[in-house]
């Protein structure tokens, strides 16, 4: 096997057992591993630390299969670590029954740049570094191993592909081309979902719990859902009780999902509103028309892509908190949340609390929102907590 070695005192977060090392870290490499390619990392005194994944185009450098440098990494390994994850997410973690969550999570689940979402009984996979690439097919073997899925289908097709020297990828991996959505059923909520088309795996599985929370306090408001995509926190707040939900969204296909998702579950078309349009627009248009809700849902998408994006992407934050704080009627509920991993929780708690301020409100939070135990984090690596939301009531 390769080795690459270390520069001295660059061992110390491999013995923290944080799973990435990057370009900066590295001394020399022994040979010339190709992408992908299972290397050993040793300190700069020579001892074994490590196995991982080599990536030659990313900062990145390596990416960690294992700490235990006996470990053969090989199709059986990939086996193991998918069966760990799958039996991980049975009862009583998850509430059964449920055909819908995230059954590998990627690092926190020891497997570097794998997701494997699971829709009823097909999987949506991204592959999403040069070590998953590298072993796409034992993978794809290995999930097939669980039971005969309907359709195995990869959504490899994000930028950050890029840095890793690899192309965007989708396409049927195994089973059958999905010719139509798939129905899932989450706490007795209905929706369909695009394997092929809908946005990233095609639904937002990391909100179950937080769309059942903010359901159950639903009952006779009316609510708007900012960033709805398919409705999942709408058809939550509607079977929860409130009288009328308005969905905004960006994306005329999100909304279209939304609709057929809203209908499938029973709910009548004049409980609900869609609107097309970007939410500070559509937040200042409300605040001018003199609107106001009992209860709003913020889930905008990833305003945070890198570290030099933070105070911009906190002033975005900033404005939709306070328009959103502005409309709420007295004694209102608020849910916000980002999803950007180079978000704090304690810069997030200031930027809304900084929000109340300019609307010139009080906030009381009630709750700190995460994702669902179906995206674990991995202790070493809290960049896996990527998803931070506030719920607050407003004075
Ligand atoms: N709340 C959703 C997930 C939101 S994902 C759920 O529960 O499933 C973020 C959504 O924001 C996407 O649907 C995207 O189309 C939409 N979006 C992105 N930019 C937007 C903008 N400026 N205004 C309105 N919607 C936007």
């Amino acid at each position: 096997m390769k080795k690459i070695f270390l520069k001295p005192g660059r061992e110390k977060s491999l013995i923290r057992r944080h799973p990435w090392i990057f370009t900066g870290s590295i001394d020399r490499i022994e040979g010339k591993p190709e992408s992908g390619e299972t290397v050993m990392l040793v300190s700069s005194s020579g001892q074994p630390l490590a196995l991982g994944a080599y990536s030659p185009q990313s900062q990145i450098i390596v990416r960690i299969w294992s700490w235990d440098v006996e470990e053969v990494i090989s199709p059986d390994f990939f086996k193991a670590r998918i069966a760990r994850a799958v039996a991980l997410r049975k009862k009583p973690l998850l509430p059964d029954p449920t055909d819908a969550y995230r059954m590998v999570f990627s690092e926190s689940d020891g497997l570097p740049g794998l997701i494997v979402d699971r829709f009823g009984s097909s999987l949506v996979c991204q592959f999403s570094s040069a070590g998953a690439e590298f072993w796409k097919q034992p993978i794809v073997e290995a999930l097939m191993g669980i039971m005969n899925w309907d359709c195995i289908y990869e959504r490899s097709d994000m930028s950050s592909r890029r840095h890793e020297g690899l192309e965007e990828s989708t396409g049927l991996l195994a089973g059958i081309e999905p010719v139509k959505p798939v129905v899932i059923t989450k706490s007795g909520r209905q929706l369909e979902v695009d394997l092929a088309s809908g946005q990233k795996t095609g639904y937002y599985l990391d909100q179950r719990d937080n769309r059942t929370l903010a359901g159950g306090q639903a009952d006779g408001l009316e609510v708007l859902d900012c960033y709805s995509y398919s409705g999942g926190f709408s058809i939550a707040l509607l079977k929860g009780g409130a009288i009328h939900a308005t969905l905004v969204d960006s994306s005329a296909q999100a909304l279209e999902q939304a609709n057929k998702n809203l209908l499938l579950n029973g709910l009548s078309a004049d409980a609900f509103t869609l609107v097309e349009a970007d939410v500070p627009k559509a937040l200042r248009r409300f605040r001018d028309e003199g609107r106001s809700f009992g209860l709003i849902i913020l889930d905008p998408p990833k305003f945070i892509e890198s570290r030099n994006q933070i105070d911009k992407g906190a002033r975005a934050y900033k404005d939709i908190n306070m328009l959103a704080i502005k409309l709420l009627k007295p004694g209102g509920l608020l849910f916000t949340f980002s999803c950007s991993g180079h978000m704090e929780d304690s810069l997030f708690q200031k930027i809304v609390a900084d929000a109340a301020v300019d609307a010139g409100r009080d906030l009381q939070i009630l709750r700190w929102l995460s994702q669902g135990p179906d995206h674990p984090v991995l202790s070493s690596f809290p960049e896996g907590r990527y998803l931070k939301g506030l719920m607050g009531k407003a004075y």
